[in-house]
């Protein structure tokens, strides 16, 4: 059975190492159908962690929990996603834009596989910045802390996110006093400095209305775009039983291309009868 095998930008640390390897579990429609139903998680940073806790073998040596997949870099899950959703659907994405000038509807065609993305810098996931007379330790967000910040207002996000990510200051445990004593502009310096040490999922896109020819930057929401439809997927599921008494487990099981398979030939002998 085929086990797709990627390498993060990033990484998970693990023992003073930082594991790069990242294996999925073959395609099944089981694994599919666990996809879908983690779709009803409204809180989408633990939506990511659920659909990765189910589409992964293994990172490195270590097994696949919710806890592992929560300390994955943010950006390390959003490029799983990616690679996750190009396993489901192909390389080929159509994105469906609305022109911010004219409000045209359009459609933009992006391969996955040549969306750009940038490798951690040195010292990742760790960054030292010196601020004033401080020399701060601070790692790159987390799965985790993304979860963290669930129901809280911008101000409030920023400041519990920056508590999950400076480690110590000039050596000790950072204090409420530190905190207190920070910047906008510190804020910032910490801000970009992480960013730098930070690997990163290209999610902006320049395109150009076909209407009236304005040039515009897209988002691109990877945590969007697995494109399993629940509707569909069950009626995959319906015709094979149908045709062939299979049980549900049984169909289940099947790899996603067998499945595929499978249908294709009722589709075909369907076709077939038709024509006669
Ligand atoms: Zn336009």
């Amino acid at each position: 059975m085929l086990i797709m095998e990627v390498h993060l930008p990033g990484g998970l640390p693990d023992n003073g190492r930082i594991e790069r390897r990242v294996r999925f579990q073959p395609m099944t429609g089981r694994i599919e159908q666990a996809l879908i139903e983690s779709a009803h998680n409204p809180d989408r940073p633990a939506y990511v962690t659920d659909v990765l806790s189910h589409a992964l073998k293994s990172i490195g040596d270590l097994p696949i929990d919710r806890d592992t997949v929560a300390r994955l870099t943010v950006a390390d899950r959003q490029y799983l996603m990616l690679r996750l959703a190009a396993m489901l659907n192909g390389e080929q994405l159509w994105l469906n834009v609305q022109c911010s000038h004219c409000q045209s509807l359009f459609d933009v065609e992006v391969k996955r596989s040549e969306l750009p993305v940038k490798p951690a810098g040195h010292g990742f996931p760790h960054v030292m910045i010196a601020i004033n007379d401080w020399q701060i330790d601070a790692g790159v967000p987390t799965g985790k802390d993304q979860e963290g910040i669930r129901g809280l207002e911008e101000q409030q996000a920023v400041h519990w996110l920056l508590r999950q990510c400076v480690y110590s200051v000039n050596g000790q445990a950072p204090t409420d006093a530190f905190f207190a004593q920070l910047t906008e502009a510190d804020i910032a310096a910490i801000d970009e400095a992480l960013d730098d040490v930070s690997p990163a999922v290209c999610d902006r896109l320049l395109v150009t209305c076909p209407e009236c020819s304005c040039e515009q930057c897209t988002r691109l929401d990877h945590y969007a775009q697995l494109g399993l439809d629940e509707h569909f997927f069950y009626d995959e599921i319906h015709t094979l039983a149908s045709h062939y008494h299979w049980s549900e487990a049984d169909i289940l099981d099947l790899p996603q291309h067998k499945r595929r398979r499978y249908l294709d030939l009722i589709n075909r002998s369907a076709a077939g009868y038709g024509r006669g």
